[in-house]
């Protein structure tokens, strides 16, 4: 337990030193709640998958099955195992921000090539899955950032429209050069988040629909992801959902940042 209570009633360098004492402690003991809290859902989060996994592997290796059923269960395994990894791999990104978030490697990136670089890498799954992808950026702006996180922050959220998206629909990612700042945003047509789930998206582990977002392979990490990143860098993101009709991400970054 952190809690400490000291009984200083005075207002000179000593009340001012206890007063302190006392709200650090109290950060300590929410920071132990939050820790402990973040490593259950990671258990959670991990033994589900490989509760399937241990399951179907059981019944492939002790049942005489068709082919069909073969393939069923394997595919099961595949798409489970396949979570695992991705909620693996998101988990040691964060893990190497938190270590790292004081470290942020700015330098000046060009950005139009660099979006485009980006856009590029994701053309072919917004080609497969029949969304239309557009991109704009003013071509002569340059901002001061750390091109493989911010690379991570623009796929996340590309991902998230790709994978929230139906067929036909259309996904953009627009720049556009404010005064003091820059906007980056990026709107799908895709299913959208209902109102009450909207302020919580940005939490650790938070899906608006488990079993939807289990099947498309997400892990309600993205996005705390994303904004870890954002605030690194001295910027803002938010999100805007309407159900049914879209989704929009605004990323907002100081000028005062760019070279
Ligand atoms: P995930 O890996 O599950 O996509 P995120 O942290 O990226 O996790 O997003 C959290 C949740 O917010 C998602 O599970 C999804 O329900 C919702 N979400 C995020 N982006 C979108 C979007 N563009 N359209 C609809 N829902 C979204």
């Amino acid at each position: 337990d952190f809690s400490v209570h000291l009984h200083v009633k005075s207002n000179d360098e000593l009340g001012a030193l206890a007063k302190a004492i006392q709200l650090l402690s109290r950060d300590l003991a929410h920071l132990k709640k939050t820790r402990s809290e973040f490593l259950a859902s990671i258990s959670h989060e991990l033994r589900t998958p490989l509760t399937y996994v241990k399951g179907y592997a059981d019944i492939v290796r002790r049942k005489e099955l068709s082919e069909e059923e073969r393939i069923k269960y394997a595919t099961i395994i595949y798409e489970e195992a396949n979570h695992v990894a991705a909620l693996v791999k998101e988990l040691f990104d964060l893990a190497q921000l938190e270590q790292h978030s004081f470290s942020i490697q700015k330098e000046a990136v060009k950005l139009y090539p660099f979006i485009q670089r980006v856009a590029d890498k994701m053309a072919l799954a917004f080609q497969e899955k029949g969304i239309h992808f557009e991109y704009r950026c003013p071509s002569s702006l340059s901002l001061q950032i750390d091109p493989n996180r911010f690379e991570q922050v623009l796929v996340n959220v590309l991902d998230n429209a790709l994978k929230y998206s139906k067929r036909g629909g259309h996904v953009r990612l627009d720049v556009e050069e404010k005064s003091k700042h820059v906007l980056i945003t990026v709107a799908d047509e895709g299913i959208g988040i209902p109102e009450e789930d909207v302020p919580f998206v940005f939490e650790r582990f938070y899906r608006v629909d488990k079993s939807r977002a289990r099947s498309s392979g997400g892990s309600g990490l993205g996005l705390s992801i994303v904004k870890e990143i954002v605030e690194a860098h001295g910027g803002t993101v938010k999100l805007e959902s309407k159900v049914n009709k879209g989704t929009m991400i605004t990323i907002e970054l100081e000028r005062d940042i760019e070279q």
